[in-house]
């Protein structure tokens, strides 16, 4: 997608500071951190959110939670605790139409999230 800010990531257009790659998966960290650890885990491939989702990306799906628990291992948050997220079509405050996860840690997190 040429105007997708995540696909210019992907191909090396735009940097990022990356925590995790694979074939499949990218994690990156957010640019606006939440949290002390903020890190972004999307799919090399354009999926808009996790409302696109389809049978053809049953594995792909799997590769992203696996992915997200190889970045808390990474970052150091695996056995304190993380949080992961994704926001899905603008009303849940998606801004970048990208599928990602957010994987955020290292301070305290109120439930219901707001
Ligand atoms: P969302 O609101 O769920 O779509 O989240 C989009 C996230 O992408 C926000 O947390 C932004 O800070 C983050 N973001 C946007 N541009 C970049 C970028 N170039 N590198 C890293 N993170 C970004």
């Amino acid at each position: 997608m040429d105007d997708c800010i995540f696909c210019k990531i992907v191909a090396g257009d735009i940097p990022c500071d990356t925590v995790y790659e694979d074939e499949d998966v990218m994690a990156f960290k957010d640019i606006n951190p939440k949290a002390p650890v903020h890190v972004l885990i999307i799919p090399k491939e354009h999926v808009e959110s996790a409302a696109h989702l389809g049978d053809q990306q049953v594995e792909l799906a799997g590769r992203l939670q696996l992915a997200a628990v190889e970045v808390a291992r990474r970052t150091g948050v695996l056995e304190d605790g993380f949080r992961l997220v994704t926001n899905s079509g603008a009303g849940a405050g998606q801004a970048v139409f990208h599928l990602h996860y957010h994987l955020l840690a290292g301070r305290e997190f109120t439930w219901p999230p707001g």
